[in-house]
């Protein structure tokens, strides 16, 4: 069989791209090349806005049930399509068969919020605000937005943003990554299937160039960006320097800390699967244990104990716990943070590099590897790893782990394990990071919730998720009306 060529999908029609730039997608587990994804061209982004545009001026005059009725009928397909489209993140991440559903339930969750969530919320009425005069305040959809997306969740980040735009009367453009872009090409058979009105909703694939383009056009309104804080950055700034509004998810550095009282029974699981997990390539992983006092010694033993335990393998194979890692560079990435983790004289206490796979020689495998004796200014305590590297910082108490954590450039997700309410509470109130757990090791929010990273893990003000997509993708009128 034939490796499958990516298109776009632009004005309701699938068009093959005009580029002749393509990058190969691989499964990572095989090192077998699966699909190879376009890099378009600026022309290309120009159509998609075109045909965004040009769908806006009916699409937002829609009564709002029905086009949260289109975003129900797209959960019913996702729905009955939802283990294919697991196997598929499967095979273009690594992450295991369960990791996947987990990925596609949040990603129906997404549709359902947002098709129930806007019913009644586009606007607000005050009558009497003065003898005869009424006041109101509608909530107006703004034109065409777009997401660029990361890896490493091919499914579920641009479900963040494009349901509850399309509810509020936006058209839309997804940008999915360009190392992961087969899943989200699944859903939009199922959106192409659904039938939205064309150009109600489009797809442009492709890298940098395609982001320039979308960041450049004028017929953009706003940008939803999900990836690592360098782009995070440039891509918040180039935007509001165009005069859009954009909210720019960034990369992190999450602590969990564990206080002396802390039940390692139920901690060590929730720590080994929040580190390891989707092999360390979540925003929301773990990736420093902070142990507190007389912890620290049955902590480290009990995790290295526990991680040399996880079976890693091809993620569609039962009873496997971790995959690979998403390509061959992120896995040179790694190694050469352990490298640099034995530099600076941390202690390696569980090496995961050289792992053997039977059956899979050539995938991208990484163990679950440890660090303990990690101190806060290592390279390998500040800098994001993104692999499945757990570093184990030991501190006196809950005031010098959190001085840590606050002091990290990151801020998107921090937990803490106690049985102490007055510590747990403390920790809520001061923590610097916008995603908290108090005995959660993965403090994921569900869709009502917005997704709050802080300090160089989000740029913007109002992030993806929940009710600040309401106010992101709408503008506010206010009316004051007399009838005479
Ligand atoms: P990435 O920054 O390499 O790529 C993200 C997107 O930006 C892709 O679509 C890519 O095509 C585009 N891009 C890459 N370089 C660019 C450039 N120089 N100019 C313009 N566009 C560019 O991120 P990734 O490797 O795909 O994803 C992993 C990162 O995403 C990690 O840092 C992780 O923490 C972060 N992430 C954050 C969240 C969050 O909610 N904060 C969620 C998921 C992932």
């Amino acid at each position: 069989m034939g490796v499958e060529t990516l298109r776009n999908y632009i004005g309701g029609e699938w068009v093959a791209s005009a580029t002749e730039n393509f990058l190969e997608v691989r499964n990572p587990a095989l090192d077998e090349v699966i699909a190879r994804v376009p890099l378009s061209t600026p022309e290309e982004v120009d159509r998609a806005v075109v045909a965004a545009q040009t769908a806006f001026e009916t699409w937002r005059r829609l009564p709002l049930q029905t086009r949260a009725r289109y975003l129900l009928r797209l959960r019913d397909r996702v729905e009955r399509h939802f283990d294919d489209l697991a196997r598929t993140i499967v095979q273009e991440h690594g992450k295991t068969l369960e990791e996947a559903r987990g990925e596609m339930q949040r990603t129906l969750e997404n549709i359902e919020a947002a098709a129930g969530m806007f019913a009644s919320l586009m606007g607000y009425h005050t009558p009497q605000i003065a003898d005869g005069i009424d006041e109101e305040c509608i909530l107006e959809p703004v034109g065409v937005f777009c997401c660029i997306a990361p890896f490493n969740f091919p499914a579920m980040i641009p479900s963040w943003f494009f349901p509850y735009a399309l509810v509020a009367g936006n058209t839309y453009i997804v940008k999915p990554s360009e190392v992961c872009p087969i899943t989200q090409t699944r859903l939009f058979e199922l959106i192409h299937e659904v039938g939205f009105p064309p150009g109600v909703i489009n797809m442009v694939h492709g890298g940098k160039e395609v982001v320039d383009a979308l960041l450049a056009h004028p017929g953009i309104a706003g940008v939803s960006f999900v990836g690592s804080t360098p782009v995070a950055k440039y891509v918040y700034a180039t935007a509001t320097a165009h005069g859009k509004r954009a909210q720019c998810h960034g990369g992190a550095k999450n602590a969990l800390v564990v206080m002396p009282d802390a039940d390692l029974e139920r901690a060590v699981p929730a720590i080994l699967s929040s580190a390891f997990g989707s092999a360390g390539q979540r925003c929301l992983a773990g990736s420093l244990v902070i142990a507190v006092g007389e912890i620290h010694r049955p902590l480290t033993e009990a995790l290295v104990e526990g991680a040399s335990r996880i079976r890693v393998g091809y993620g569609l194979e039962e009873g496997v716990q971790m995959g690979p890692v998403v390509s061959r560079k992120a896995l040179e990435r790694i190694h050469r943070y352990i490298e640099t983790g034995l530099r600076e004289e941390a202690d390696l206490v569980l090496d995961g590099r050289g792992i053997r796979v039977p059956g899979y020689p050539n995938g991208y495998f990484i163990g679950p590897t440890i660090f303990d004796g990690v101190r806060p200014p290592m390279t390998i305590a500040c800098e994001e790893i993104f692999g499945p590297v757990l570093g184990i910082i030991p501190a006196r108490d809950l005031e010098e782990a959190l001085a840590i954590i606050n002091g990290s450039s990151y801020g998107n997700a921090a937990s803490l394990f106690t049985r102490d309410g007055k510590a747990a509470r403390e920790f809520k109130l001061r923590v610097r990071a916008g995603n908290v757990g108090i005995n959660i090791g993965v403090a994921a929010p569900i869709a009502p919730y917005p997704f709050a990273g802080q300090k160089q893990s989000f740029f913007g003000d109002l992030h993806g998720q929940g009710m600040d997509t309401l106010y992101f993708f709408t503008d506010r009128k206010v009316v004051i009306t007399r009838w005479f």
